[in-house]
């Protein structure tokens, strides 16, 4: 099937040429045919990536009279970003429709504004349903003669509390309106809503129901609860072009795990309900410009967010609602390209993942946290690539050769290379050297000897080495070092608050503190090296009794122990 064979005008087609719209996406083909030879309401189950903008924006350009100045189509949708989107892509569509005007009303911006543009007269009007019902209240906004209603990402609107707008704005509507209603899934609310709203709608699947997009892949990794921060920075290292959002499930978690990739050197920054409408844009602009590689946000807070390249959704926390999760993963693989969703889970959250596979109906799969050495190779190889293709401006770097050459006479070629390298690489050679695997063995699991085969390999590869013995020690043998605290006894930091705080803020219950030395106003203590940067990074900034935490290492304990 192609666009002509529908009965769409010439300026319509010749715009969707122009944007190399070929086929019609599968709820293209059946909501534009219903939308243009059938009278019945429609419900759609579609998710962001389908073509659903297009499945209804089309048909509704379509059966809009230029000719009238009144709205004649309102577009209900739950965020100024998604309000934002539609309008540009509707405008796309009508650009050889000048008589056709687009508006877009959205809360967080001036209502004046919006007012002036409604008074111009507008056919179509896009929005969310608080500012709409403003608009109406005022009298700025006159949908009493609308012929057609499209409630899009209807479960989000319903998700974010709009169920008492949406009900007020649905009583002020014509009863003769046709509707459509579009929802990536079909919740009781979703449904109580059609019931009460629709008259006899047909149902249209894009692709089976509540399925995960295609271009989607899954994975999922499972580890300590100690180890998933840990985990998740090795697999941003694995993948050194991530560009992605980092789910989690609270604002603190959110805050803090966005606060510890910063202080670790990762380009993130984290976007939740407790920062101002203009931090939030502030952070999204970055993102979107990517000028951030990651974004730590909890469910609500992306939901405003827009980004169609995403190359991973990592799931640091699992949703407790399998919707959540399609929603989530459904902002990575769009328009056609590749993407990854992965979760980190910990070892009693197995029967989730079975359970969103259920409800995903794809399978999901178990996977290997990269050992610091594969991480370590694949960063080498993404540098060496970026080296390879990097442009070189030999006119302006001529000049300067004779100088270079005579600095680096002394050196093999093997030499330079190899300090060219470590320029880059001693930072993760230096981090990854000695650590352990993250993937802890689960004996007695069939479907896990995969996985038991691929960590044998690494040992036998680490013993080969050299790295370590490859011998699966419980508690680490490498021995301790100091760490210096600016609090001590007058702050009442005692043993007891100390051990308290480590725990606290590393999240991990399993780490040996050594010697505790409570001095008056800074405590000494020592770590086991395996975890020492995860300490100093997890208490450095930390707050106790109202003030920061200022932890460093210490090289040596120059004055006796008292107490340990
Ligand atoms: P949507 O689900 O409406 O957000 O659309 C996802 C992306 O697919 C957008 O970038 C659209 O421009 C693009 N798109 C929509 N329909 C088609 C089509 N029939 N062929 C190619 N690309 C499309």
């Amino acid at each position: 099937m192609k666009f002509n064979d529908f009965r769409l005008g010439s300026q319509l087609l010749r715009a969707v040429d122009e944007l190399k719209f070929e086929i019609p996406t599968p709820i293209q083909e059946k909501v534009i045919y219903s939308m243009l030879n059938e009278e019945k309401d429609i419900i759609g189950l579609a998710q962001t990536g389908t073509g659903k903008t297009a499945a209804f924006g089309l048909p509704l350009i379509e059966k809009t009279d230029g000719r009238k100045g009144n709205i004649q189509s309102l577009i209900l949708c739950p965020t100024r970003e998604l309000c934002l989107q539609i309008t540009g892509d509707m405008k796309e569509y009508a650009r050889y429709l000048k008589e056709i005007r687009i508006t877009p009303v959205y809360g967080g911006a001036g209502i004046v504004e919006q007012i002036k543009a409604l008074r111009k007269g507008s056919q179509i009007v896009v929005a969310t349903p608080g500012r709409l019902l403003d608009l109406i209240k005022r009298g700025a906004a006159d949908v009493s003669m609308i012929d057609y209603l499209v409630l899009d990402e209807a479960d989000l609107m319903l998700n974010m509390g709009f169920k008492e707008e949406l009900d007020a704005i649905l009583h002020s509507l014509p009863p003769g309106r046709r509707t459509l209603l579009l929802s990536a899934t079909m919740p009781l609310e979703v449904e109580k809503i059609a019931m009460k709203h629709m008259r006899e709608p047909v149902i249209h699947v894009a692709g089976e129901r509540n399925r995960g997009i295609d271009t989607v892949e899954h994975g999922y990794y499972m580890v300590h609860s100690r180890d998933k921060y840990l985990a998740l920075k090795r697999i941003v290292d694995f993948n050194p072009d991530i560009y992605g959002i980092v789910f989690c499930r609270t604002r603190r978690s959110t805050q803090e795990i966005a606060e510890r990739m910063i202080k670790d050197g990762y380009n993130a920054e984290s976007l939740h309900g407790d920062m101002s409408q203009a931090q939030r844009e502030h952070v999204m602009m970055k993102f979107r410009d990517h000028d951030l590689q990651l974004l730590v946000a909890t469910d609500i807070a992306a939901r405003g967010l827009d980004v169609s390249d995403l190359t991973h959704i990592i799931h640091y926390d699992l949703p407790d609602e399998t919707e959540a999760y399609t929603h989530r993963s459904g902002r990575t693989g769009r328009a056609g390209k590749r993407g990854i969703s992965l979760s980190i889970i910990n070892l009693h959250e197995k029967s989730k993942i079975r359970r969103i596979e259920k409800s995903i109906g794809r399978k999901i799969e178990e996977k290997t946290v990269p050992s610091g050495r594969e991480i370590c190779e694949k960063q080498l190889i993404d540098f060496m690539n970026k080296v390879k293709s990097v442009d070189v401006d030999s006119e302006s770097i001529e000049s300067f050769m004779p100088v270079i050459e005579e600095k680096f006479a002394s050196l093999s070629r093997e030499e330079i290379l190899k300090r060219f390298v470590s320029l880059e690489f001693n930072r993760f050679l230096s981090y990854y050297k000695n650590t352990r695997d993250l993937s802890p063995v689960v004996r007695g699991f069939p479907e896990r000897e995969g996985y038991r085969r691929e960590n044998r390999k690494r040992d036998r590869e680490r013993r080969r080495y050299g790295k370590d013995s490859g011998k699966k020690t419980k508690r680490s043998n490498t021995g301790f070092s100091y760490l210096q605290v600016n609090m001590g006894k007058h702050d009442s930091m005692l043993p007891p608050q100390l051990i308290g705080l480590v725990n606290e803020s590393t999240r991990n219950r399993n780490i040996r503190l050594g010697k505790i030395d409570i001095r008056a106003d800074e405590v000494r203590f020592q770590v086991e090296n395996d975890h020492i940067n995860e300490v100093l990074g997890a208490l450095d900034g930390y707050f106790y009794r109202g003030k920061k935490l200022r932890v460093k290492r210490i090289k040596k304990h120059k004055t006796k122990i008292t107490s340990g």
